[in-house]
């Protein structure tokens, strides 16, 4: 309330000041209960906060863009993950300030590791680098040790027989990429529509892995627009933004609704 009321300095009256904080805490209150009741349906204990994980391999995927392999520092196994959860990485910033962030899981479960791929946020305009992905990219290398979370979050693959149709952007491809390393090992004869959009091949992440994915698919359908074609890419690539006219796979009505059902033809 004090950064509130130096920002929009008299408008802060003390009954203002009063609402916003009755406010604050009845959200923060709300929030509070919510997380306790995940915690409580993920069978997770709170107080087990971060574990150390060691970095087993740091791998330059892209323009701007990391993959760290982590494996539990004390020898222990891996908690098991759905394709398309994350995990909070906690970092302690120069100046003792440690910060926790998410980032996916860009790869299947394996039993003993777990993959997360970092996109360099930089600052644009004048505001600063984002602090957690350019401290990881600038200072952390394989051998080295990072906190980091039970793996969590409830957008994850069903592995019923539906056709999906999985759809990305940029480093949104890191759910993609776990979910297509899932499917190749569980259901690759899944038909899946794979629709991925990026500014150019360079800073496209986790090609290697999604081509390899692929290649032990049997009925995946993948289509790639970047918006600078500059050099090929993998699959059936176009130039521009995602266009679904330009498809000539069937994408399932009920998959976008008639809407897009009749762009798409
Ligand atoms: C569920 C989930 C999954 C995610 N998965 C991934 C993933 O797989 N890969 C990935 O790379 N990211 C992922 N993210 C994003 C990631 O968690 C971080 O948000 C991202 O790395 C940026 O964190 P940062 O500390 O680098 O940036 P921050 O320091 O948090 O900065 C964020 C932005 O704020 C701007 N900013 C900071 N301070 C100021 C200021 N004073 N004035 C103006 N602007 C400012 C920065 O320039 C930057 O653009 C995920 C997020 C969620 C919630």
């Amino acid at each position: 309330m004090d950064s509130v009321a130096e920002v929009l300095g008299d408008a802060v009256t003390a009954e203002v000041r009063g609402a916003w904080t009755e406010v604050y805490w009845l959200f923060a209150t709300l929030l509070a209960a919510e997380e306790a009741r995940l915690y409580q349906v993920a069978g997770h204990a709170p107080a087990a906060g971060f574990r150390p994980w060691r970095v087993t391999e740091r791998r330059e995927e892209a323009e701007d863009v990391v993959s760290f392999v982590l494996r539990p520092a004390d020898g222990g196994k891996a908690a098991p993950h759905r394709p398309g959860q994350y995990v909070s990485v906690a970092v302690d910033l120069p100046g003792g300030l440690r910060q926790p962030r998410q980032y996916t899981l860009s790869r299947a479960a394996d039993g003993v590791s777990m993959q997360i791929t970092v996109r360099r946020v930089r600052g644009r305009g004048g505001a600063p680098d984002g602090a957690v992905s350019t401290y990881l990219h600038r200072e952390v290398s394989a051998g080295d040790e990072l906190l980091a979370g039970t793996p969590f979050g409830d957008v994850v693959l069903d592995d019923g027989p539906d056709p999906l149709v999985l759809v990305s952007a940029g480093i949104g491809i890191t759910p993609i990429a776990a979910m297509l390393d899932h499917l190749a090992a569980v259901q690759p004869g899944r038909r899946v529509i794979a629709l991925h959009a990026d500014r150019r091949p360079a800073v496209h992440a986790l090609r290697v892995q999604t081509a390899q994915a692929a290649g032990r698919m049997t009925d995946l359908h993948r289509v790639t627009w970047y918006e600078e074609p500059d050099a090929p890419g993998d699959g059936l690539v176009m130039a521009g933004c995602i266009d679904l006219g330009a498809l000539t796979v069937r994408i399932p009505a009920k998959v976008f609704g008639p809407d897009l059902w009749q762009q798409a033809g």
